[in-house]
């Protein structure tokens, strides 16, 4: 990311020869010239780095001078397999914003602006090394006055990839009704009218479309629900800037960094107004700042300074990215599109963060943080681990270090399971690796589509890790932890278990190298209709409350249960199509529905979330009883006095509360007891149900100021299923022949 220019600048100003280029193991500098100016060379670059770039490290060794007298950018290397990384895609920069809107620059007004510091990058990149002819703008040729800053080392556009200008570069064009009614700037001032008029529009970002419509006008916000078909699913914002997203949301210092870091994600925080139809029965608002120019372009043109900025897409479909495809899928959805001509090389969704406990927790890694190297692993084998169907991402290992790649979305959709092929057919051509060489790894489900993918590549090896460990294992490899013992606590949704049973509330001791061994979990209960039963609430109620030595009279009010709960208990009375499980998340669902969640989920995790709002509201209250009965978290007295209370008419939201802080108190009480037996301080918390805020202040609350544990979360990788990947990864290169890995095919 303009790192080459910046070290020819240091060079010169230090008055040292030698050259520069990007090999691919990394850049490679060369240099001649007295040593007290070498050293401050050193010092330059490590302290002073251009604003997105990161050095990760700087090898110097002595060699002997070979008399140059001038220092040079050298052409780009490309030798064996580029272990090089690809940069994320990065916002525009102030300069390049600064000429933006100034008359007398001749990019006054271009919505393809960019330079060293600034720009698409993984979204544009078709090959290895990072270079013009291997970008989606090769085929438009450099104007005399953009060549000549593209081929000038004192320029800030020198070797920028993408350099383009209104003269010699592509354009946006804005679509109505099937013809072009605007192109340049009079399309951007024409798309912000109509947004401002209450019309959904498709706009060509960086990594996708996105469909925009004015967030204060609800007529518009219903309409594209309806059109999209997503009926609660909040909705993000893009706002016009900084001092616009203070007015929608309380942000603390760490969210602020998080809004206006280079990856400019969609940062999750409480919401200080109400948007109808945004995000229903949410407290909290997802907010953006423009990244691409064309968002800045819009807004100074006179867009609402509140956009809904949600993926082009129809439901759960993969965000539409090329504009054939766009145009087809979003007809019916847009009333106009805005689209740039520079072709996207792959799509790349926004990325969604929150400030947690420790620092920023990702939620959904993509746009700004993909393809970035996460860990690294001890192997030199190329490996490729497919992750799990739901939130799909997957890790390629190459020369020890973890490419995590953007979020793919849910497999059993069509459309993301092609974009997952694509995904990993891209990864693997972008870092040179031959599917024949590869260990690949996939989840223990056999009925996951990217298992039986597993099973189609031709791979030299395979393996199967299960679920929940590689939810703990992706934690200890972000931290390069690998011997270091520890217990994990999964506490999660769905998952296939070693018994093939569902599991979801399982605790483990042991490290990456030593493996994970399954010590405690959940009561089991039973799911009617398997895995299915996470689209209704009331369907896992029933499962669980026939786990009570007398199933309660749940008839009449206050529970409101629909004909689906009756069904589903009668089909668990009669041990019809029930599966055995231990899901931490189908044990919210079921409190959630006794609290008054009786409606079907339209959205993974709808109904946790949904009791996590509820509770917030509530003032702290006791836990309820949720006892360890020999290696089990017994749950039955925690729903039996749900059950009293809701009859007593107790406030729902003090019920929420008092079985988060019952949660909280049950992932302690075992954490602590298996701790002391393996000798260990370290509890690692990862899996759905753990990117519920208020689970995890109440168990840092009962810790205290002198914790007697220390708490381990996912800090590179999402804690729900987009990280399970990376976790794969880390199991299956240890060398263990533990039960955390099997071949394919393997034991049951
Ligand atoms: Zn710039
Ligand atoms: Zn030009
Ligand atoms: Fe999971």
């Amino acid at each position: 990311m303009g790192f080459r220019p910046f070290v020819y600048r240091v060079a010169r100003a230090y008055g040292l020869a030698g050259w520069v280029l990007n090999a691919e193991a990394g850049v490679e500098i060369y240099l001649e010239g007295p040593p007290d100016a070498l050293a401050a060379f050193v010092t330059a670059l490590q302290r002073e780095p251009p604003p997105a770039a990161r050095v990760a490290e700087v090898i110097a060794t002595p060699v002997p001078p070979e008399g140059l007298t001038d220092f040079t950018i050298r052409e780009s290397q490309r030798q064996d397999r580029p272990s090089v990384r690809v940069s994320p895609d990065l916002p525009v920069c102030a300069r390049c914003l600064a000429e933006l809107f100034d008359p007398a620059d001749r990019r006054h007004g271009y919505p393809y602006i960019n330079c060293t510091d600034c720009g698409p990058r993984y979204s544009i990149i078709l090959g290895l090394p990072y270079d013009r002819p291997r970008t989606t703008m090769k085929d438009w040729p450099l104007c005399p006055d953009c060549a000549r800053e593209y081929h000038d080392p004192a320029d800030r556009r020198f070797h920028a990839q993408p350099v383009a200008c209104p003269r010699c570069g592509p354009t946006y064009m804005l679509l109505s009704g099937g013809m072009v009614v605007a192109r340049g700037t009079a399309a951007v001032a024409v798309a912000a009218r109509h947004l401002s008029a209450g019309r959904i529009l498709a706009i060509k970002g960086i990594g996708g479309y996105h469909l925009a419509c004015d967030a204060r006008q609800p007529a518009a916000v219903w309409a594209l629900r309806e059109r999209k078909f997503r009926k609660e699913k909040p909705f993000a914002l893009m706002v016009r800037d900084l001092e616009t997203a203070r007015t929608l949301v309380a942000l603390e210092p760490m969210a602020e960094r998080l809004l206006t870091s280079p990856a400019r994600p969609i940062v999750l925080a409480p919401a200080r107004v109400f948007l109808d139809g945004v995000a229903p029965e949410n407290g909290d608002l997802g907010v953006m700042l423009p990244y691409a120019p064309i968002h800045y372009l819009l807004f100074a043109a006179g867009a609402p300074a509140v956009l809904v900025m949600t993926s082009a897409n129809r439901s759960e479909e993969p965000i539409a990215y090329e504009d054939a495809d766009a145009l087809a899928r979003l007809t019916g959805i847009a009333d106009d599109f805005l689209i740039g001509e520079r072709p996207i090389a792959r799509r790349v969704d926004d990325s969604v963060v929150r400030v947690g406990l420790d620092g920023p927790v990702i939620l959904r890694r993509s746009r700004g943080y993909a393809p970035g190297a996460v860990a690294r692993l001890p192997t030199a084998r190329p490996v490729l681990a497919l992750g799990a169907d739901l939130k799909n991402a997957v890790t390629l290992v190459v020369e020890g270090q973890a490419f995590v790649s953007q979020h793919i979305g849910d497999l059993d959709q069509a459309a993301a399971f092609r974009a997952f092929q694509e995904t990993v057919a891209d990864l693997c051509r972008m870092y040179d690796v031959a599917l024949e060489r590869l260990l690949v790894v996939h989840d223990r489900h056999p009925e996951y589509r990217s298992t039986q993918y597993a099973a189609e590549l031709p791979a030299e090896e395979r393996r199967a890790v299960q679920h929940h460990r590689a939810h703990i294992a992706s934690v200890l490899a972000e931290r390069a932890a690998l011997t270091t013992p520890v217990v994990g606590f999964a506490g999660d949704g769905t998952g296939y278990g070693d018994d093939g049973t569902i599991w979801g509330g399982e605790v483990f001791t042991g490290s990456l190298a030593e493996g994970l061994v399954r010590r405690a979990y959940l009561w089991p209960a039973v799911l009617p209709g398997g895995d299915a039963a996470a689209r209704f609430p009331v369907q896992a109620a029933a499962g669980f409350l026939a786990q009570l030595p007398v199933v309660p009279d749940l008839t009449g009010p206050p529970f409101a249960f629909p004909e689906r709960f009756w069904l589903a208990l009668a089909l668990v009375q009669k041990g019809v199509r029930t599966f055995p499980t231990t899901s931490l998340g189908r044990l919210f669902d079921t409190v959630a529905a006794l609290v008054g969640f009786t409606r079907p989920i339209t959205f993974e995790g709808q109904a946790a979330i949904w009791l996590e709002h509820l509770a917030r509201r509530s003032p702290p209250v006791a836990a309820y009883p949720f006892p360890l009965v020999g290696n089990r978290l017994d749950f039955r007295p925690l729903l039996e006095a749900v059950i009293v209370d809701r009859r007593r008419g107790r406030d729902p939201a003090e019920i929420a509360w008092a079985f988060h802080a019952a949660v909280a108190e049950a992932v302690l009480t075992v954490a602590r007891w298996l701790a002391e037996e393996v000798g260990t301080r370290v509890l690692v918390l990862s899996g759905g149900v753990f990117q519920n805020l208020l689970l995890l202040s109440l168990i840092r609350d009962r810790l205290g100021d002198r914790p007697d544990l220390e708490v381990w979360t996912n800090r590179e990788v999402p804690p729900n299923d987009g990280g399970i990947s990376l976790g794969q990864a880390a199991l299956a290169v240890v060398d263990t022949g533990s039960a955390s890995v099997s071949p394919i095919g393997g034991d049951a």
